[in-house]
């Protein structure tokens, strides 16, 4: 095997030996038949060491924005790749992190102006986490000492993002290492953590969630929620006027809201940030994912003035937030993110004609087949939940694996999409052309057709 030019087999023999899939039971990994590797990519279009083209219909897990090979965003890394590739944030400087960051104050809402970079969603959650505990305790609050979240959250994987996490399959392992959280029962109305009904329930869970945060008002230093819609949790979307009945009662309670718009930041719900449709303007906001337009790992906790003045003062006050990665600020990430931003600004006034498609094509194609439960979608995320019983909700048996059945048929058909448990998540990218996005929901409907039966 040459370096250059090895074959399939050799590739995926050596993956099998030495690489350690994220979320994967390698047993599994090592015994199935077929490894896709994905070796270039042009526009939606991925293509595998085998010359096999598949339609990437998760944006390479929900960061790739405009397609892949984006010739803007090509040359904009090129060029700094010719200047330098990186350089450190500690106690120095260099432009594309320094014109990234003020274009990032331009867009966020309200006066969330002073970005802190790092380089993933769980490291962006984390600096947030710190931030807000740190802030309180340098405005006199040194008795809020805790967090506040949603039941099924997902905000990453390092420990305080984990200690947040209410899925128990993936978070409940980690137990004896998380921090005790105030948990707020999740907004999920097609399985309503408090049994109710849309169309009768008066919101209920907001004024549930408002009692909470009331009863722990004192010791709460923040409260961590995804607006608008829970990823992760299986594309959960929010009622109208949840987040921000949450946010008005953080303010009161002097709680700050920290948004993780990881997920749904940068378009995926129709606007820039998810936080505009209800006219909330949080304390921090974590963005990374689609940031660099899915090239580089990139990611950024932004803070208001209000926020950022807490941490000012002479060094010897110690109010300095010590905190750093060494990626910190990454030349070609915020070189990328520049570029990428121009296209989505560009891009922006698509989306409610696409959002309105992908609506169309799903209710065409997908809510007539038997085994489909529910379709939420907002803007250009969508979750498709299939259950074993419409009428009951009954859920299809765990060990059957329909949601990972499902994506095996898509793949066949050349498409990728990945299920989260048995709801089948479709994350075209905002660039993505009409006939890519119906085929991605034509695709989808024959694999759940020939998974679930017509
Ligand atoms: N927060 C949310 C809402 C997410 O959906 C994710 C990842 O899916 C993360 C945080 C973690 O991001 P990363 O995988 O880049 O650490």
């Amino acid at each position: 095997m040459t370096r250059d030019n090895p074959t399939t087999e050799q590739l995926v023999d050596l993956d099998r030996r030495h690489v350690w899939h994220p979320f994967t039971q390698m047993q599994g990994w090592m015994d199935e038949e077929q490894v896709l590797v994905i070796q270039q990519a042009e526009g939606f279009w991925l293509q595998d060491t085998d010359g096999n083209r598949y339609l990437d219909g998760i944006s390479s897990l929900w960061c790739n924005l405009h397609g892949h090979r984006v010739p803007e965003i090509d040359a904009a890394v090129r060029e700094q790749l010719d200047r330098v590739a990186h350089s450190t944030l500690l106690g120095m400087a260099n432009p594309p992190s320094i014109q990234f960051a003020a274009r990032l104050a331009t867009i966020c809402p309200g006066d969330l102006n002073r970005v802190f970079y790092s380089d993933a969603g769980a490291t962006a959650v984390e600096a947030a986490l710190k931030m807000a505990f740190q802030c309180q305790a340098q405005r006199g609050e040194a008795g809020r000492t805790r967090f506040a979240t949603l039941g099924q959250a997902y905000h990453g994987d390092t420990v305080g993002s984990v200690s947040l996490g209410g899925i128990e399959v993936m978070h409940g392992v980690f137990d004896p290492l998380r921090f005790e959280v105030v948990r707020l029962p999740s907004p999920h109305c097609y399985r309503c953590p408090l049994g109710l009904q849309r169309e009768s329930c008066d919101l209920a869970c907001a004024i549930e969630g408002e009692r909470i945060l009331e009863q722990h008002g004192a010791d709460l230093a923040g409260l961590v929620m995804e607006p608008l819609v829970q990823g992760a949790a299986g594309i959960i979307v929010h009622p109208e006027g949840y987040l921000r009945r949450m946010s008005a009662a953080c303010r009161r309670l002097g709680i700050l809201l920290v948004a993780d718009e990881v997920a749904v930041g940068f378009g995926r719900t129709g606007t820039m940030f998810a936080c505009e449709q209800e006219e909330v303007v949080p304390d921090l906001i974590c963005l990374a994912k689609g940031i660099s337009g899915g090239y580089l790992p990139l990611a950024a906790t932004v803070a208001t003035e209000a926020v950022f003045e807490a941490f000012l003062g002479p060094f010897e006050a110690y109010r300095t937030f010590f905190h750093g990665h060494t990626y910190t600020g990454n030349a070609l990430g915020c070189a990328a993110g520049l570029a990428s931003l121009d296209l989505l600004e560009d891009l922006m006034p698509a989306l409610p004609q696409k959002s309105a498609l992908l609506e169309q094509l799903l209710q065409d194609r997908v809510a007539p087949l038997a085994h489909v439960g529910d379709i939420r979608q907002l803007g250009l995320m969508v979750g498709i939940e299939l259950v074993r019983d419409q009428a009951t909700r009954e859920a299809f048996p765990a060990g059957d694996r329909t949601g990972h059945r499902v994506i095996r048929e898509a793949r066949a058909r050349g498409v990728i999409i990945r299920p989260l448990g048995d709801v089948v998540v479709l994350m075209p990218g905002p660039a993505m052309a009409a006939e890519e996005l119906e085929q991605l929901v034509q695709v989808t409907a024959e694999a759940i057709a020939a998974v679930t039966g017509p």
